[in-house]
């Protein structure tokens, strides 16, 4: 990178050079004409004609001509050195200016991946960085046969303080307990915000059972004295759950669960602390019961996908319809993607249900090419699938099986995805791109985006969040953001779908700032496919058989 600069430098610098030095020899021909002509005239005053003798007779005599005759050289040295002095500042100042370019993108990137790893009220670690660092402590204690301890801790009666006292004192109280408790710390040991009251410990170096119990009595004492918000005095409490590895468990998804159980046993025993043990399953959160039905669901693909349509402004066409998964619960009723999917996340789960989801978009995709609907697919992808390297080849797979042409699925990435691991993240889309499978930036607004990143990536789309959409015809900040969005992708010669386009006069401001493709609920509502074709059918966008 600094080689390059210094190369551009160079560049810039000898064609600045050549620029000015161009200048210097006109201006030392503008002095040899001058030379010429006053030598021809002091010639011709003098002598009355002009021949060779009396040239050179007037050269030898005529002291001023001398004067003129130095002219040249000074132009030449004078062009020489101003044109060497003017090139270096130019080189100076470009390069100031790209290291300073460059250092603040540096600035925003690491912002970026603060910003995707970090909780913003605490600025604490979130669930995903804690993840990541249990992962690589799991792999260590496993080669060298040493023991790690997980706690949860979770603040009770934490509704009640936020209700009683407000959102904005209840965030108060948890920085004031994050701080807390990172203090109570050793260097190495990491605390992370789970979410709302919810805080985890990763004790990588732990001996024994005791080491543990010194660090959570630490952390205990480290809570006791009162908390001051808002002019009140509040004590509060919190349960500690606790596992050790290896043996409470192996990987990291039983860990955290059983680490969970065991906060959850604490609170309901009323004891402040407690290690996982297998009798305290049956006080597995609801949260937990809900995760294994869905592992089951999973198993038993009893997941359902329903089909919102993304239409092309300009015919009117269905090109894609995106795949939305729906969970039909024997008791909840139809539960919808936010109720299960960030726990899906949490647990590992996202990887099977993503590869169900994609087998039966892909089944009813060759179901669709039969009757003669050649339409193409899109799928939503979380970034545990993406940094998942085995589910490029679940989807050759898949698309091998129900003989789907790859060009025909699009895969939907969030910006936040990518970001949090770029390098991995990049090597699998590449591996997309290889396989001829397209892929969008979903969300696109509301993560932070480097642009200058944006143009490497191997996209074919960017997706205008919706929270921008629906309201821009009365939001003028939002039609602003939405006309720049279609702009930039255009100059970076990508399509663009605005999603959550509820109205007429929202569809008339994209078709006018020429938005390529359209998806809400103006056109359709996410449906099962059969109910799909029948509504498109009495409406005025077209998703009929293509012509054969
Ligand atoms: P998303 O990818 O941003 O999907 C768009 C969401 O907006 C869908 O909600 C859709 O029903 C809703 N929507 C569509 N048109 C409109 C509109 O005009 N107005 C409004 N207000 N909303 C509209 P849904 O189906 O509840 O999905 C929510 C999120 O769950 C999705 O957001 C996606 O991030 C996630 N999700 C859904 N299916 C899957 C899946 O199979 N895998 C993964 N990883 N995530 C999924
Ligand atoms: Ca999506
Ligand atoms: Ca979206």
């Amino acid at each position: 990178m600094e080689s390059s600069a210094a190369q551009t430098l160079n560049i810039t610098t000898s064609l600045l050079k050549s620029r000015a030095s161009k200048h210097a020899v006109y201006g030392v021909l503008i002095a040899f004409s001058c030379i010429a002509i006053a030598t021809l005239m002091v010639a011709y005053l003098e002598k009355g004609a002009v021949s060779l003798d009396n040239l050179l007779y007037a050269q030898k005599s005529n002291f001023a001509l001398w004067v003129l005759d130095l002219m040249p050289f000074i132009f030449a040295l004078w062009g020489q050195y101003v044109s060497s002095i003017m090139a270096y500042q130019a080189g100076a100042m470009i390069l100031d200016q790209t290291s300073e370019l460059r250092a603040q993108a540096v600035v925003l990137e690491e912002k970026a991946f603060h910003g995707a790893t970090h909780d913003s009220l605490t600025e604490l670690p979130n669930r995903i960085l804690l993840l990541d660092r249990l992962q690589q402590a799991l792999s260590i204690a496993s080669r060298q046969q040493s023991k790690l301890a997980i706690m949860v801790i979770d603040l009770d009666n934490f509704k009640e303080v936020n209700d009683s006292l407000g959102h904005f004192n209840g965030d108060v109280i948890l920085k004031q307990v994050a701080a807390r408790l990172q203090g109570a710390l050793r260097n190495l040991d990491s605390v992370a915000r789970l979410g709302g009251d919810e805080f985890a410990i990763l004790l990588p170096e732990v001996a024994s059972e005791q080491d543990v119990n010194i660090i959570a009595r630490k952390l205990q004492q480290a809570l006791k004295p009162s908390f001051q918000v808002g002019g009140l005095t509040l004590d509060i409490n919190a349960s500690f759950g606790a596992v050790l590895f290896p043996d409470h468990g192996n990987d990291m998804d039983t860990l955290m669960q059983r680490a969970e159980v065991a906060m959850y046993a604490a609170k309901k025993e009323k004891s402040s602390f407690i290690y996982y043990d297998k009798k305290y399953d049956q006080y597995s959160s609801k949260r937990l019961t809900l995760m294994a039905e869905l592992r089951q669901a999973i198993d038993q693909k009893r997941l359902t996908v329903f089909f919102q349509p993304k239409v092309d402004i300009e015919t009117g066409r269905v090109v894609e319809v995106e795949a939305l998964v729906r969970w039909q619960h024997p008791e909840h009723g139809l539960l919808l993607p936010d109720e299960f999917i960030p726990m899906a996340e949490r647990t590992g789960l996202i990887t099977a249900l993503t590869a169900l989801v994609t087998e039966l978009s892909l089944k009813q995709m060759a179901v669709w090419k039969q009757e003669g609907y050649d339409v193409g697919v899109t799928i939503n992808i979380s970034a545990r699938v993406l940094l998942d390297p085995q589910f490029p080849d679940t989807l050759i797979g898949l698309l091998a099986a129900y003989r789907v042409e790859p060009e025909k699925v699009m895969l939907e990435i969030t910006e936040t995805t990518i970001m949090i691991d770029r390098e991995r993240a990049l090597e699998t889309m590449f591996r997309f791109k290889d396989m001829s499978v397209r892929m969008s930036i979903d969300d696109f607004g509301t993560g932070y985006s480097s642009l200058a990143y944006l143009k490497d990536l191997p996209v074919h789309e960017l997706k205008i969040d919706k929270s921008f959409v629906t309201d821009m015809c009365c939001n003028r900040d939002d039609a602003v953001i939405v006309k720049i969005v279609i702009e930039l992708a255009h100059q970076l010669g990508l399509q663009v779908t605005a999603e959550g386009v509820e109205t007429d006069d929202v569809l008339k401001m994209l078709t006018e700032l020429d938005c390529d493709i359209a998806q809400g609920y103006l056109i359709s509502k996410p449906l099962p496919a059969d109910e799909l074709i029948s509504c498109l059918s009495n409406s005025s966008w077209q998703f009929t058989p293509s012509i054969q």
